[in-house]
């Protein structure tokens, strides 16, 4: 959340009086259907689905494609713990794949990853960066697997002109307080696909076909992920607020980088699938070893300019998530989809603190500088002085 104020303060305060808290008290006349039109004006997608959070998103998602036991989903081995636990609800195995450079799915290591159950992959857009959507699309594409993009992160990104989450058969968004815009807590599936949507529809509602919608999809029961009113006011206002957030971090952003390109210091940027899409949350570095990026954050850090590497960033970090690496899934053992008879030729033994080398390398040998949503052109300018005066020291000629 960047931004949230008096508008959203009116917003609520409308639905109030209302008394309409419930979505479906008028099947189209509520803030959450109007959020969800505006997704499809604003992505230029067909179909968009709110839900209660990014991972009930992914969920509803998964479901929309058939995933299910005795599938397998691949996910990267850097995201948000969510990627590989929503394919766990749907009882399906994750298969951690490496990132690259990008920090984000590296497309060769998936297509090397791919099994004969293998039916998914979710490239996950990082902290607002693009994933190479043309390759992980060629790659699945010719072997047909179903892609999710889990864009949680990625808000209002772009790849190459094209909305994240609008791109792969499916995308998730997530609007809990971490993220580009906020409702407290909140998701959204984007499709293009009626199929995938109405499945999702019937699951995020316990399988409700009575509501009045038309549907041809058969009924199943599913769970509850409804949004209610109250937060879609919120979501509604923050919508508007989207592009306006996006256009103030992505001005930072560039302020930031292009400064240090100016000024040609010893300091490498790591690369991106597509710079004008990303978010612009973050300037990323890559450095040699991890020793050379804990000694520039060391002495970046003396100087007054505080950064991270994505390698301490706890649960995004697939050797931290202790539970699935230990196949700790849910309390009654007959509900965890590791032990279940149809699961056990996926490659649950693949799934080691060991699978994923390359992409702990890479996070080591990568630090961060948030970018200020509201900072200053001096500021900017400040962070990037810093950076280039540590880079410069440390090769020795400043
Ligand atoms: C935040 C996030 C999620 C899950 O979103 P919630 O709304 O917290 O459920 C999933 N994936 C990634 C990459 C995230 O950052």
């Amino acid at each position: 959340m960047f931004t949230i104020g008096q508008q959203e303060i009116d917003a609520v305060a409308e639905v109030i009086n209302t008394r309409k808290l419930f979505r479906y008290a008028d099947l189209e006349a509520g803030r959450a259907y109007a959020c969800e039109s505006r997704m499809k004006e604003i992505l230029g997608c067909n179909e968009s689905l709110l839900v209660t959070s990014g991972t009930a998103a992914l969920i509803c998602g998964l479901v929309g494609l058939g995933i299910g036991p005795g599938d397998e989903v691949i996910v990267p081995a850097y995201t948000w713990l969510a990627s590989a636990g929503a394919v766990l609800a749907v009882g399906a195995i994750p298969v951690l794949a490496d990132v690259d450079e990008t920090l984000t799915l590296d497309p060769a290591d998936f297509e090397r990853r791919i099994g004969p159950r293998t039916k998914a992959v979710i490239p996950v857009h990082m902290a607002g960066r693009p994933s190479d959507m043309d390759r992980i699309l060629e790659v699945a594409k010719a072997r047909g697997i179903a892609v999710l993009e889990d864009s949680c992160q990625a808000v209002g990104g772009s790849y190459k002109g094209r909305y994240l989450a609008t791109i792969g058969d499916a995308g998730a968004f997530s609007f809990n307080v971490y993220k580009n815009i906020s409702c407290g807590e909140g998701g959204a599936l984007l499709t293009n696909d009626r199929r995938i949507y109405e499945r999702a529809l019937y699951y995020h509602d316990m399988g409700s076909a009575f509501r009045g919608h038309t549907l041809s999809e058969p009924e199943f029961l599913g769970n509850t992920y409804r949004m209610n009113e109250i937060q879609s006011a919120v979501l509604y206002v923050q919508l508007g607020r989207l592009e306006g957030i996006l256009a103030q971090l992505r001005e930072r952003r560039n302020w930031i980088q292009d400064a240090i390109l100016a000024a040609d210091a010893p300091l490498t940027l790591s690369p991106s699938a597509d710079i004008a899409g990303d978010c612009g949350v973050h300037v990323s570095f890559l450095f040699e070893t991890g020793e050379a990026r804990i000694r520039f954050c060391e002495r970046a850090a003396e100087l007054g300019c505080k950064l991270s590497s994505p390698i301490d960033s706890g649960k995004h970090v697939y050797t931290n998530w202790t539970t699935l690496l230990e196949r700790k899934v849910g309390v009654h053992p007959k509900m965890n989809p590791f032990l279940w008879p149809e699961n056990q030729e996926c490659r649950i033994a693949e799934l080691t603190p060991e699978c994923c080398p390359r992409t702990l390398d890479l996070l080591t040998r990568t630090a961060t500088v948030g970018v200020g949503f509201d900072q200053t052109r001096e500021a900017c300018e400040a962070v990037a002085e810093i950076l280039c005066r540590t880079a410069r020291e440390i090769a020795g000629n400043g």
